[in-house]
């Protein structure tokens, strides 16, 4: 297994925002938790990343343990989030914000690979590499803040809600992206509201409940499971 939650709890002040979620990626897959609004899906990424420290449990990786690593470390060992939201740099271009993602990175030469497979995968940050990144659209921000996280090579990329605020045609764009990224190698956490497409993307799903893992199962088993799909995903 890559990287594994066990048992994991994570609080913010009195409120208690995930319960014992034990989940796993394993190496090459995507795996995404869906589940409704403020069911702690951003949480746990947040735990993942360094950004939270967990009030119990456990984050493994690679057989070792993050647990109460700083966000920078565990960014160094291979896992980066692309936060929810499109925080890129808006006075910088396009190019400036995607060299960015590679600072700290070191072989240079492999970092001019990765930006040609970004920009294969989303074209239009090689058309718009010198505009300036707050003129951008918002689904093109999204796309750009992606890229620059892709740019750090990662092992692991952590997803908090990438279609969010899209047009349904971006939407699309978005997943088979996605798709492609893993497909080159990395390994994918997603965090989606859109169930559907989320589970449909996904190797393996969990379904979070008000902190709680109320079901699993293969993406595809879990979208054909009625019941599941009607008590929880609406
Ligand atoms: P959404 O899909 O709406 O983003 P989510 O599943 O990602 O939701 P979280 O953002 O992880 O949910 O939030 C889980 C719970 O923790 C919610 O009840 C939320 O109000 C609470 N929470 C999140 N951030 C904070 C914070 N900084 N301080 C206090 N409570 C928080």
């Amino acid at each position: 297994m890559l990287l594994e939650t066990r048992d994991l709890h994570v609080s913010y002040g009195p409120i208690v925002a995930v319960r014992g979620v034990s989940l796993a990626i394993p190496q090459g897959q995507i795996v995404s938790i869906v589940g409704a609004n403020g069911a702690g899906k951003s949480t746990i990424v947040r735990a993942i990343s360094g950004e939270l420290a967990p009030a119990r449990g456990e984050i493994v990786y690679r057989g070792s343990t993050l647990t109460g690593l700083p966000a920078f470390q565990v960014a160094r060992r291979g896992i980066v989030q692309c936060p929810e939201g499109r925080r890129v740099f808006a006075g910088l271009t396009v190019m400036e914000n995607l060299r960015l993602g590679a600072y700290g990175r070191g072989q240079l030469a492999q970092a001019a690979e990765t930006l040609e497979r970004i920009f294969t995968i989303f074209p239009r940050l090689k058309e718009r590499r010198t505009q300036l990144a707050g003129t951008l659209s918002g689904g093109e921000q999204q796309m750009l803040a992606i890229g620059r996280a892709m740019m750090a090579a990662p092992e692991i990329l952590l997803l908090d809600e990438p279609s969010l605020g899209l047009a349904p045609i971006l939407v699309q764009t978005m997943f088979e992206a996605i798709r492609a990224i893993n497909a080159g190698g990395t390994s994918v956490l997603l965090i989606e509201q859109n169930a559907f497409m989320a589970l449909n993307i996904a190797h393996y799903a969990y379904v979070l409940r008000t902190g709680t893992v109320v079901a699993e199962g293969k993406g595809m088993d879990l979208l054909k499971d009625e019941d599941t799909i009607r008590a929880y995903l609406g």
